[in-house]
């Protein structure tokens, strides 16, 4: 594996294989989760679930200890936008929960996200639902060679905000394959041909944060609960792409959870 010392982290084939292969094991963590989401069950068995399914892949959770994090999975129920800490909290019917997952393995990083209805939910929700998700694939027509993050977060912004929704402004998608978190940051928001260029072996999460009322969020004292400021509901879906010679793939996959 070559060393680069370019701005930008470069990936070549076999690389994108090792990082595909830590981002199965996020769709199948997630699925395993999914299975278990109904009224009743308290946010702390969801992360216990994610925690040793990744644990018996061989694999290491990556957000548990990430600058201080205190959980596998990052599960944000209702308002909470993301990083909600899975606690002692019971899922009720009606309500949404973002399941946010990592998974290193290899030297490699895999990181994504779903949006999941508890029991019934209200038509509201389930249109958040469905058009955040829309907003995920509408961001990710966008991610190609020669083209810009601003190019990803217009798509998504004039999207979602045709429904009147709000985009979180306060975070954000990125690089991410060695470390979780990498250049370049790609937000949900923004103009058209502006940021940073998209390069061939460029590997990106794409993150839309969608609130049903206003794109404000507030973080709790906890230091990572991340809250809408009208307590309205927020979803976010999560997408792990990489930008090949051959065009883009999603080397994430909601089959696992949808298919079940
Ligand atoms: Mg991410
Ligand atoms: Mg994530």
């Amino acid at each position: 594996m070559k060393i680069r010392k370019n701005k930008y982290k470069i990936y070549d084939t076999e690389e994108i294989q090792l990082i595909r292969e830590s981002s199965l094991i996020v769709g199948k963590t997630l699925a395993e989760v999914a299975k278990r989401i109904a009224p009743g069950v308290p946010l702390m068995l969801l992360n216990r679930i994610a925690d040793e399914f990744i644990r018996d892949h061989k694999a290491e959770p990556s957000f548990k200890g990430y600058r201080g994090f205190p959980s596998s999975i990052c599960v944000s129920v209702n308002e909470v936008v993301v990083h909600g800490i899975p606690g002692n909290q019971i899922l009720q019917d009606g309500d949404i929960v973002s399941i946010d997952c990592g998974v290193y393995k290899n030297g490699f990083h895999g990181d994504y996200a779903y949006t999941f209805p508890v029991g019934n939910i209200s038509v509201e929700k389930q249109l958040l639902l469905e058009r955040t998700k829309k907003s995920l694939f509408t961001g990710i027509e966008q991610a190609k060679v020669g083209n810009t993050t601003g190019d990803i977060g217009n798509a998504i912004q004039r999207y979602v905000e045709s429904f009147g929704y709000g985009v979180v402004r306060d975070l954000c998608g990125h690089g991410c394959g060695r470390n979780l978190h990498e250049f370049p940051e790609v937000p949900n928001f923004g103009k058209a041909k502006q940021g940073p260029l998209l390069k061939t072996g460029m590997v990106i999460c794409i993150e839309p944060m969608i609130n049903r009322g206003t794109y404000k969020v507030k973080t709790d004292p906890d230091g990572w609960t991340v809250r809408t400021i009208d307590r309205k509901p927020s979803a976010h879906f999560e997408h792990q792409i990489a930008l090949t010679e051959k065009g883009t793939e999603i080397l994430s996959t909601y089959e696992f959870i949808e298919n079940n």
